[in-house]
């Protein structure tokens, strides 16, 4: 490759700002992070040290100013090793890790500059300083001090050195899960594909080909093995794939997890004593809006018993219909979903794969835009930029013909593709100290469709769709002065509420009416099957909220006392405590739990998904009250005290402008069903 002619810590000059994936060679990546980091260090020391009395300007946008080169580097560096990983990338990012933590330890941990930030926080009153910016100096000091600002000498070395092998635990967690996903596939056989639906069949095929392999297999992505699973008349293959995806990170040699899991709770704990906190979970729920420990119990609990309640009678009756095909039970993890499958067809007349040819993936981005154009103005224009693969889109977001922001599409699954789905900035939004449009990323796993065949999603591929964009939105409407406290930068336990709210657009009767067009004849949904798909909604919920809570009381239990010496043997106390059932596994177990080991961002916050369920839950019944799902005043009010104001002020105090209330968990127990 030719040797690049622009200096990649200079602002980029590209077309909207994006990355310059096409010009950005891998090698590149090492010493260009080395240089960002350089930068960024004398650029925070310019301010630690300079000779004049500290401003806001001076010291809390400066330090934007001089992260950015850095910051832009990072987010295309990580959007690349997230979603196409290779093992140079992935020897980058076990670089990468304990350097990016020791650069941002030796920021909160410098005396002069936290000196700079105390005078400001003394003197706020009389600065002149908008409510935005008095927030922004309170979360700046509050993130230095959490950080380990106040400490000094052996405690604040030793809180270094736990946060830069928090960093590569991190790391190799999420390489070790990626390695067990990527190296795993059951080849299927002509007589292996017995009960196997034509789509299902159409994915395996295609990661046959992705894998360079001649016949269809089962692989470990959800998109793949969760319809397998629900299909497969053959329960010696259900039994031989789930138990490879229950066991993911937890295989024995290289790979395995616990030990790593077990390291990293010792370390948590350990650093939340040092900064005087009881618990990690006492630490890390300070800054959200449950605040304590015993509050986000209450709530998973509160679900937790009419939810087992449903699923244990669900799981007599799939128990029954076992026996019925000659099987005596026990019900098996395996066979959960098969017979929940069997009887959805059974209840409600509806058969996943009645449905898919209905749910094409581009037809459920357009569904996910025209909902946006209707809410909030905005239109989508289809570009053609170099984007990170090939196989990611990207559209210009405007607004009365103003250019909003840019939306990138990475739907499809690839191995070296992390699993799951997820939004994340690739530059988010501000105005100060220079105005900056979001370019937002949206990446999804979808099972890929081999040859031209129009790829098309299961009604869960498509709720997951919803629920990124409706994050994507909370980036691309944020319209605070810095990104500091824009689009998503809110509370964890807040986060979800855009997103999950999203969702229940897709449930709208005349949205997918207009979009869940049949993929070869074009004809529109029945209006008997999409009664019967709606009526089905909250089938298997049961299921679903057990095995959600189920992790989520781990994740509390694991961060709320000592930690643990085999935290495998407390993952099964605290299942034996709440009365697990027997055939239902955790959404993810301890080894494979990215949300809680590959860095910090949800320990013990993995209930945040259901706090910001009660909230989303509460906010759509005020549309419905209002004038129905696209009530204008509702969106409006949506937009400017939500979707704008990311973290630029407190969230319950955004919640109750949005609503004149704050919520309580009923519309979520009614939505569920239980
Ligand atoms: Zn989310």
């Amino acid at each position: 490759m030719e040797s690049l002619d622009m200096n990649l810590l200079d602002p980029w000059n590209t077309p909207f700002g994006l990355a310059p994936f096409d010009a950005i060679s891998d090698a590149d990546f090492a010493p260009t992070m080395d240089a960002a980091l350089a930068q960024a260090r004398s650029g925070m020391q310019a301010i630690a040290t300079s000779s004049d009395a500290p401003s806001f300007e001076n010291t809390i946008e400066a330090q934007e100013v001089a992260e950015e080169p850095l910051n832009q580097l990072a987010a295309a560096f990580y959007t690349l090793a997230s979603t196409d990983s290779t093992p140079l990338r992935e020897e980058l990012q076990r670089d990468f890790a304990p350097k990016l933590s020791a650069y941002a330890s030796a920021v909160t941990s410098n005396v002069a500059l936290f000196a700079r930030i105390e005078d400001l926080w003394s003197r706020r009153a009389s600065l002149g300083l908008s409510p935005e910016q008095e927030r922004v100096l309170m979360l700046t000091r509050r993130d230095f001090i959490r950080a380990g600002a106040k400490l000094t000498g052996a405690e604040a070395a030793r809180m270094a050195e736990i946060k830069s092998r928090l960093a590569s635990l991190g790391t190799s967690f999420m390489q070790n899960l990626l390695a067990d996903e990527r190296d795993w596939t059951l080849p299927l056989q002509t007589d292996d594909l017995a009960g196997l639906p034509d789509f299902v069949l159409q994915a395996a095929k295609a990661a046959g080909q992705e894998k360079g392999l001649d016949g269809p297999v089962v692989t470990l992505s959800r998109s793949l093995i969760v319809p397998f699973l629900e299909f497969s008349d053959r329960r010696d293959l259900r039994e031989t794939a789930y138990k490879a995806w229950a066991a993911r990170g937890a295989n024995g040699g290289e790979t395995d997890n616990r030990e790593i899991v077990r390291e990293t709770l010792q370390l948590r704990q350990e650093q939340a004593a040092l900064l005087g906190y009881k618990s990690f979970a006492e630490f890390k729920l300070e800054t959200q809006m449950a605040k304590t420990p015993a509050r986000v119990r209450d709530l998973l609990m509160q679900v937790w018993h009419p939810a087992k309640a449903r699923a244990e009678a669900d799981g007599a009756i799939l128990t029954q219909m076992m026996a019925e095909d000659g099987l005596n039970g026990p019900l098996m993890a395996w066979d959960w979903r098969y017979y929940a499958q069997k009887r959805r067809r059974a209840d409600h007349d509806l058969d996943e794969a009645e449905l898919k040819p209905y749910l094409q993936l581009d037809q459920m981005i357009a569904a996910a835009f025209d909902c946006a154009q209707r809410l909030f103005g905005l239109t989508f224009q289809e570009l053609s930029l170099p984007l990170h693969h090939k196989d990611a889109r990207v559209w210009e977001v405007c607004r009365n013909g103003a250019h909003v922001a840019l939306f990138i599409g990475d739907y499809f699954a690839r191995s070296g593709k992390r699993s799951g789905a997820w939004c994340s900035a690739l530059q988010s939004q501000r105005k100060r100290p220079s105005p900056r449009a979001p370019i937002v990323i949206n990446v999804c796993n979808f099972a890929k469709p081999s040859g031209g065949a129009p790829a098309l999603l299961s009604f869960d591929d498509a709720r997951t769709l919803f629920h990124e964009f409706g994050h994507a939105l909370h980036q691309m409407l944020s319209d605070v002065s810095y990104s500091a406290v824009s689009g998503t930068s809110v509370a964890r336990d807040f986060v979800e509420l855009p997103s999950q709210l999203y969702e229940h657009w897709l449930e709208v009767p005349e949205v997918l009416q207009k979009f869940a067009i049949h993929a070869q004849t074009g004809a529109a949904m029945p209006d008997d099957l999409l009664k019967r798909m709606l009526g089905a909604a909250t089938f298997d919920m049961g299921f679903q909220t057990v095995e959600y809570i189920a992790s989520a009381l781990v994740d509390l239990s694991f961060h709320e006392t000592a930690a643990p010496q085999d935290p495998m043997l407390q993952q099964a106390e605290v299942l034996a405590d709440i009365g697990m059932p027997a055939a239902i596994g955790m959404r993810h177990a301890t080894p494979q739990f990215a949300h809680v080991f590959a860095g910090d961002g949800y320990s013990s916050g993995y209930y945040s998904y259901m706090w910001s369920e009660v909230m989303d839950a509460d906010a759509f019944a005020s549309f419905e009250e209002a004038g129905g799902p696209f009530d204008l005043e509702r969106a409006r009010a949506l937009q400017d005290n939500i979707l704008s104001r990311g973290g630029s002020a407190d969230a319950q105090e955004l919640y109750v402008a949005f609503r004149g209330k704050l919520p309580d968990a009923t519309a979520l127990l009614h939505n569920r069903g239980l």
